[in-house]
């Protein structure tokens, strides 16, 4: 059934506008609103609460008053709460896709497929709430025993990027209330809807007031600046831009904040002679086109052998030419609008500054009429080595393609970037595809796929890429922090 007006004004009137601050929604102190836009049309969803300081720091009283006693809810509970969480978005799966699409652009397909992808959160740290253990173990000299064990970290901050509104939000709120962690969500002000929305649906799930409280703002520095310095606070989840991580990390070393960092990626698409070129184009397509190429771990530059680059090429060009874009709501649409003009403005940028040298359009080049904010889907070949395409997060439906010779030309140009998030690597030499996974420097490889994403892998990234690692047997821990206790040897005390 396509989507009418009206069950989009009937879903955005079931959207709270408030701040969630203990359990309670209410307006910024200030009073203040801000507008969420449709990027397909550029008119307003609807206006939500703009926090301040003062509300966020009336947030953190709410997450550190909860801290104590949220500790002290037994691990099944917790789980139990992110499975019943786990149910209700699956059952509403419509929902919240048709909710991503509106704010965040992306056609209903791909938001429906990220519903299952966040709700995956849910399920698996609902099954890993009851599994952090510790040990008891005797002390190599045997006069003393040592206990191991894991608590939360406590209060946090978690700041969410707005290219997957409801996944970046699951990724980190069901870890953290798993550990038993209580938090503070800052969304970013472009899609804060979802993370409304999910909000509200935590709060049915069961979960105790000042465990999660949302912080829509317009003005993220100033509103969550405070918090960061403030010694109640334990930790800080952020996933965005490297730059501002970097700013991030710097005020967090005041108070010696434990962090853990989401930050920007330049994968490397790397296609050797020997691969499956069919397969390649498939993992192409779903590595770079995917939320219209606005993904940390998207393919941002194509390396494929001087053999079969025309073929590869030419294939990926003819499937580029099968998009077509559109609002997401639509049915036929396959390509959503960027996230707003000033990014289809830089990507514009890269892609001239490319053709200017040298470069040359295999197919787009050009932003698409609007309304909405949409770009052509784009291939580049014969670009010069050290242009700023090759070196920066495209973030949008552009493909740049350079070849090389031998295996180690490709390890030197894959690895040469600041970044090291994820890379993908086709080949049908399996000890080739190993050797890639030694030599290459990133926290994710896609061996012959272009997707990698899963809940129960650990993600992350190396270099300027980030620390720590959400989802996995990993994502758990980085909301806790390991307690040792000394214990005289018991054979020994009566
Ligand atoms: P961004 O500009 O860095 O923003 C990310 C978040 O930080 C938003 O909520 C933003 O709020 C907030 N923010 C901005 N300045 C801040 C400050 N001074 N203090 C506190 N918070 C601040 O990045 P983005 O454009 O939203 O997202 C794209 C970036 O995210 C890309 O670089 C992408 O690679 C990265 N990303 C990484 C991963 C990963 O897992 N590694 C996943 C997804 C995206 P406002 O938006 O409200 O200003």
């Amino acid at each position: 059934m396509p989507v009418s007006l009206k069950d989009e004004d009937r879903l955005l009137s079931t959207v709270p506008a408030g701040l969630l601050i203990d359990g309670s929604w209410r307006p910024a102190a200030s009073g203040k609103t801000f507008d969420v836009e449709d990027p397909a049309t550029g008119k307003s969803l609807m206006a939500v609460a703009d926090a301040g300081p003062e509300d966020g720091l009336a947030a953190l009283d709410a997450a550190a008053a909860a801290q104590g006693s949220w500790a002290l809810v037994p691990p099944r509970e917790r789980g139990e709460i992110l499975r019943r969480a786990f149910e209700l978005v699956t059952e509403r799966a419509e929902n919240f896709a048709l909710l991503m699409t509106l704010e965040m652009g992306k056609p209903l397909a791909e938001a429906r497929v990220e519903v299952k992808y966040a709700a995956e959160f849910l399920r698996w740290f609902s099954e890993e709430a009851v599994r952090t253990f510790g040990r008891y173990s005797i002390a190599p000299e045997g006069a003393s025993r040592l206990l191991v064990t894991k608590k939360p970290v406590g209060p946090c901050l978690l700041i969410t990027p707005w290219n997957f509104p409801l996944a970046m939000a699951t990724r980190k709120i069901a870890p953290a209330v798993a550990a038993g962690c209580t938090m503070v969500l800052k969304p970013a002000n472009l899609t804060p809807l979802t993370s409304q929305l999910f909000a509200a649906l935590m709060q049915e799930a069961g979960l105790p007031a000042g465990v999660l409280n949302v912080i829509p703002t317009s003005t993220a520095g100033a509103t969550t600046g405070p918090l960061v310095t403030d010694p109640r606070l334990r930790k800080i989840s952020f996933t965005g831009s490297t730059d501002v991580g970097r700013r991030l990390m710097a005020n967090a070393a005041e108070t010696v904040l434990r962090t853990s960092m989401e930050l920007g990626g330049n994968a490397p698409f790397v296609v050797f002679e020997d691969a499956d070129i069919d397969a390649a184009v498939d993992g192409a397509m779903a590595a770079k086109m995917r939320n219209m190429g606005e993904a940390c771990t998207a393919a941002n530059r194509f390396i494929v052998h001087e053999t079969v680059a025309n073929e590869f090429t030419e294939k990926f060009a003819a499937r580029l030419s099968e998009l077509t874009p559109a609002r997401g709501t639509e049915a036929h649409s396959t390509l959503g609008p960027l996230i707003d003009a000033k990014s289809r403005d830089k990507i514009h940028q890269l892609v001239t500054a490319a053709l200017d040298a040298g470069a040359i359009a295999v197919t787009g080049g050009a932003a698409v009429e609007g309304p909405g904010y949409f770009y052509q889907p784009t291939i580049l070949t014969g670009v010069t080595a050290g242009a700023r395409i090759l070196s920066e997060e495209i973030f949008g439906p552009v493909a740049p393609i350079i070849t090389f010779a031998t295996e180690d030309d490709a390890i030197h140009l894959a690895n040469n970037t600041e970044y090291g998030l994820a890379a993908y690597v086709y080949t049908n030499d399996f000890n080739r595809g190993l050797r890639m996974g030694e030599r290459l420097e990133t926290g994710m490889l896609g061996l012959n796929t272009g997707a990698i994403s899963n809940a129960a892998a650990p993600f992350g990234g190396v270099k300027q890429s980030g620390l720590g690692r959400e989802g996995g047997l990993e994502g758990i821990h980085e909301y806790l922090y390991t307690q040792y206790i000394a214990i005289p040897d018991p054979t020994k005390v009566n």
